[in-house]
């Protein structure tokens, strides 16, 4: 393949191009419906509010309250006078390992992740409204409650066993997140009236984010507005990138389709003329029946057919004919010339 490093460039190029493209108008769509969404506040007259509204719900709203669980919240695992309502536990794993180049390089994975939930409402005034599938909501960010790193201590076994495998063990990540009660979060979603009687935030049924953030809704903006700017940026040097290398592409193919028509053109003006300097040097005059082209009948046989033998073709025909001996039918498998005299 002539073009097969440019065109993994250019198919890289394009899926980063297009991951840039998709993330820039997310953030955009994001935008304009945060900028769409009213902003109310939880308090007495907000059931008033969504009741008078048709299917008693409002499609997008933004609300910010203190968590409030509804039932038991859960206690941390790590510091046990601290509770929440939703709790991450990852346990990650350090290794150093050695690339297919010979370095030492860092790397870590997930060995275990779990998240506990417990249902939790937005409260203000004595208001509390639920919030449904928080998992789902962009930004939600929660308090690290601990964090410990604990090392490896390695015997001379795991060196020895470190240097040939090219895979040692640096130690074990354990962290502790959660949302605890009373953190202030800004809910962004659909608000419904249930029939009894409770108030809930759920993500939009007419598509779009679902936003659970401590962020007030302005500081959102902004951060999604600067998020979405670093994407314009990508695109527009990716954009560029993909642009020179598919010109460098074109600019080479063009070139080399250029370069094998040349010598097409060459090759048959060659031919052309060596045809006609044949012609002018055969004498077809007086040739007995055996010593004619059987094709054209007018030129003098030059051609051998092998591997069956026969000379029976003037050149010219011979450039026509390619795949059966005349005479005898059989495989033509090669050409040569031949000096009747
Ligand atoms: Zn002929
Ligand atoms: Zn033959």
């Amino acid at each position: 393949m002539d073009f097969l490093v440019e065109l993994v460039l250019l198919g890289v190029d394009s899926i980063i191009l297009i991951t840039c493209i998709k993330q820039y108008y997310h953030k955009k769509n994001a935008i304009s419906r945060i900028l769409s969404a009213p902003t109310l506040a939880i308090d007495s007259n907000l059931k008033e509010i969504i009741r008078s509204h048709p299917e008693s719900k409002l499609p997008l709203i933004a609300i910010r309250g203190a968590v409030k669980p509804l039932g038991n919240p859960i206690s941390s695992n790590n510091s046990p006078n601290v509770s929440g309502v939703i709790q991450s536990l990852q346990i990650k794993e350090h290794v150093v390992q050695r690339s297919a180049a010979g370095f030492w390089a860092d790397s870590e994975w997930t060995i275990q992740d779990v998240c506990n939930v417990t249902p939790f409402g937005l409260e203000s005034k004595g208001i509390v409204v639920e919030v449904a599938d928080p998992l789902v909501s962009e930004y939600l960010d929660m308090d690290v409650i601990s964090d410990t790193f604990r090392p490896t201590v390695p015997s001379m076994m795991d060196h020895i066993w470190g240097f040939f495998t090219g895979f040692r063990q640096r130690g074990v990540q354990s962290t502790e997140k959660m949302l605890r009660c009373g953190t202030v979060v800004t809910g962004i979603g659909e608000l419904i009236y249930e029939r009894d009687g409770t108030l809930k935030l759920q993500p939009p049924t007419t598509g779009g984010s679902y936003y659970l953030t401590t962020l007030p809704v302005d500081t959102l903006l902004k951060k999604i507005k600067i998020s979405k700017r670093n994407y314009g940026v990508m695109i527009l040097i990716f954009g560029t990138l993909g642009a020179v290398v598919a010109g460098i592409v074109i600019r080479k193919y063009w070139k080399q389709k250029k370069q094998l028509k040349d010598a097409e053109e060459r090759k048959v003006i060659r031919e052309q003329s060596r045809k006609n300097r044949r012609r002018l040097i055969r004498d077809s005059k007086d040739l007995s029946d055996n010593k004619v082209c059987v094709v054209c009948r007018s030129n003098p046989i030059e051609i051998i057919l092998l591997p069956c033998g026969h000379v029976c073709l003037c050149e010219d025909c011979a450039d026509d004919i390619t795949s059966s001996c005349p005479v005898c039918r059989a495989t033509i498998e090669m050409k040569s010339a031949a000096y009747v005299v």
